[in-house]
């Protein structure tokens, strides 16, 4: 019988997960299908207990749901403990493991596909929410020379920056104004078509500025390429997150560079 898995958020019509893990499943022979499924912003949990009893095996998540699903698996790997959020599901006879890819995946496209090493710099984390917490500690785990965590609300950064300790420090956008080598934008605001009040002596022309957002150009990378930044948003990411998802449940590493090349078109 063909597994299914399936992605869960709201909204989910634009998630371009089913087609990445389409793509995975022909590279690698696996018999599988994968849909995308609009969970009500209160129907989380009962949209998952459903998915199980019809024979669903694994899941991704997304906005919003990515603390809720932290709180609804059963085990959690470690490195979903230390985000504090849950962006892959497993189904099993022990109850549903819960673990988080997406630094796994920012890291790998950031260190294999990019090809920008990241023991030794100066990074710059913006944003102090889900997405942020899920990349710290394997930025981290890089050895990176500095981890500076900025946010708007800076209690929250702060926060993070307590809870990682190991060097990592936080502060208001506007007081990063040292350059940094790699400036990853984790909030929001390109969402919202919006540009965080950044310094522009953040960016050099060593920079790397990393917009997780993908699919189009943003506020952030036109005021980073603009100060001599080279850019990139978050495909690379967003694909890399989902292979690591996919091992965990199929045990085969897909190649993603394929992936991201048509994804690009
Ligand atoms: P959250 O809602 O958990 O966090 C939002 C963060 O953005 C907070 O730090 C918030 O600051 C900040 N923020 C929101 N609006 C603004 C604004 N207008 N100006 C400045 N800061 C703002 O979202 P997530 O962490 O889940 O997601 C963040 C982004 O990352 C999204 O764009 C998401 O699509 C992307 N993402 C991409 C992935 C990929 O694979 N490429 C994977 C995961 C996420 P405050 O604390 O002050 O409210």
């Amino acid at each position: 019988m063909t597994d299914r898995y399936a992605v869960f958020g709201h909204p989910i019509a634009h998630s371009k997960s089913p087609q990445i893990h389409a793509a995975f499943a022909r590279q690698t022979g696996q018999d599988m299908r994968y849909e995308a499924i609009l969970a009500p912003l209160d129907g989380f949990a009962v949209s998952v207990a459903a998915f199980i009893a019809s024979g669903g095996r694994g899941a991704n998540v997304t906005v919003p749901f990515k603390q809720e699903a932290c709180r609804l698996a059963d085990r959690l790997s470690p490195r979903a403990r230390r985000a504090g959020a849950v962006n892959t599901l497993s189904f099993d006879a022990e109850g549903i493991l819960g673990d988080n890819t997406d630094g796994a995946g920012l890291v790998a496209d950031l260190t294999r596909n990019l090809l920008c090493p990241l023991a030794g710099k100066r990074i710059l984390l913006l944003g102090a929410g889900g997405a942020a917490r899920g990349v710290i500690e394997p930025l981290l785990d890089q050895q990176p020379a500095q981890l500076v965590i900025a946010n708007r609300t800076v209690s929250r950064a702060q926060e993070l920056a307590e809870l990682f300790g190991r060097g990592v420090s936080a502060c208001g956008f506007d007081a990063a104004d040292a350059p940094f080598d790699v400036i990853v934008n984790a909030t929001a605001a390109s969402l919202a078509g919006e540009l965080p009040p950044l310094s522009p002596q953040a960016f050099t022309s060593n920079t790397l500025a990393y917009d997780m957002m993908y699919g189009h150009d943003t506020p952030f990378l036109t005021f980073a390429r603009a100060h001599g930044a080279a850019v990139t948003d978050g495909l690379g990411m967003l694909v890399e997150q989902a292979a690591e998802a996919f091992y965990g449940w199929r045990g085969v590493r897909p190649d993603t560079a394929s992936v991201i090349a048509k994804l690009r078109i």
